[in-house]
């Protein structure tokens, strides 16, 4: 199992589309493309600095697999090199889910790569052709299928709120995830960026982003659906850089937008269980968490201990490094103690 990424991001290059939502130059901060030679000195210096033998270099930002041949066959040859010769762990890169078939992968494998994630975005294929993405639900399916039968690792990405999309469609696209059973998992919540069509339809009033506090009460079921269902979430919400932060027009942007679902996550699971017990009333409520999720679990500007003390709950969070990450005890005053459900 890898432990990183050596990223290398490949802007737009190959893709023939205009999705909705996307200005992947903006996105990954770069515009020129990546000489093999400059990709090769990335790896090199990546290999002189640190331990690359529990890391992936990986290729992202376009549709690796759709990029003209020839340039795609000089980063094979770079991604077989950084792997024999600098010893890392694997190859990663993203792509489209109709830019796979037997002999590409056939390809990436002989080249040393490890793990394919595909935009899939959306299961619906209603709200994947308003968004121009051009793939259908069928195509994620069957190129999730070729990428596990070839012994990559999978991993899937979604977005939630996308024009068209309904709560109920997003959370049936992380159900039919789960049915699909990939390795790993992103989630970006829809932001508007500058020059897009997305942008246009904000602009006139056709697209209603969704608002945070929506996003993050979505988000936060997605993943828990994904934890329970024992597939890590690896991204929720894009990578915040300066320029992002400077860019986004309009959507649930916050530039720490899982920690918000995870504290939501502590919040409903705390709520619901203090509902159960029926303990409101009775005294000052403990409330244990391990010292990593202190801030998390008292979410941000101690919201989530306002929001239990406004239903009548006299709580107080302390921390025990017996507590599992994530996880929570509730120990009331007359000395019962309560576990978390996992
Ligand atoms: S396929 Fe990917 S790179 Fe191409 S426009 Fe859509 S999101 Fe952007």
């Amino acid at each position: 199992m890898s432990r990183g990424n050596v990223a290398v991001f490949i802007p737009h290059n190959g893709c023939p589309h205009q999705c909705s939502f996307c200005d992947q130059r903006r996105i990954t901060g770069r515009q020129k493309q990546p000489s093999p030679e400059e990709v090769w000195e990335l790896a090199q210096k990546a290999a002189s600095q640190q331990d690359v033998s529990r890391c992936e270099l990986a290729f992202f930002g376009g549709s690796f697999t759709a990029i003209d041949r020839e340039y795609f066959g000089s980063l094979l040859q770079v991604a077989k090199r950084a792997r024999e010769e600098l010893g890392f762990a694997g190859v990663r890169c993203s792509t489209r889910p109709d830019a796979i078939d037997r002999e590409r992968l056939m390809l990436l494998k002989e080249h040393g790569f490890t793990t394919i994630e595909l935009g899939a975005q959306c299961m619906n294929d209603a709200v994947l052709l308003q968004n121009g993405r051009d793939h259908t639900v069928q195509d994620v399916e069957n190129s999730s299928i070729l990428v596990k039968e070839f012994g990559f690792s999978l991993g899937l990405q979604m977005m939630t709120g996308l024009p068209g999309a309904t709560e109920e469609i997003d959370r049936n696209t992380a159900a039919a995830f789960v049915a699909i059973n990939p390795d790993f998992v992103r989630i970006y919540p829809t932001l508007v960026l500058p020059g897009t069509q997305l942008e246009a339809w904000f602009l006139e009033g056709s697209y209603h982003p969704q608002k945070l506090c929506k996003a993050v009460e979505l988000c936060s079921d997605l993943l828990l659906l994904f934890q329970n269902a024992g597939i890590p979430v690896i991204r929720l919400g894009l990578h915040d850089t300066p320029e992002l932060k400077e860019q986004v027009v309009a959507g649930p942007y916050h530039p720490a937008f899982r920690q918000l679902c995870e504290s939501r996550i502590f919040l409903k699971g705390i709520l619901a269980e203090l509902a159960e017990s029926g303990q409101k009333g009775e005294g000052e409520i403990l409330i244990a968490v391990h010292p990593s999720s202190f801030s998390t679990a008292l979410g941000q500007k101690k919201t989530n201990m306002e929001a239990l003390r406004q239903r009548g709950y006299a709580v107080r969070f302390l921390q025990d490094p017996e507590i599992l990450p994530g996880k929570w005890e509730i120990r009331a005053a007359i000395n019962e103690r309560r576990k978390s459900p996992c």
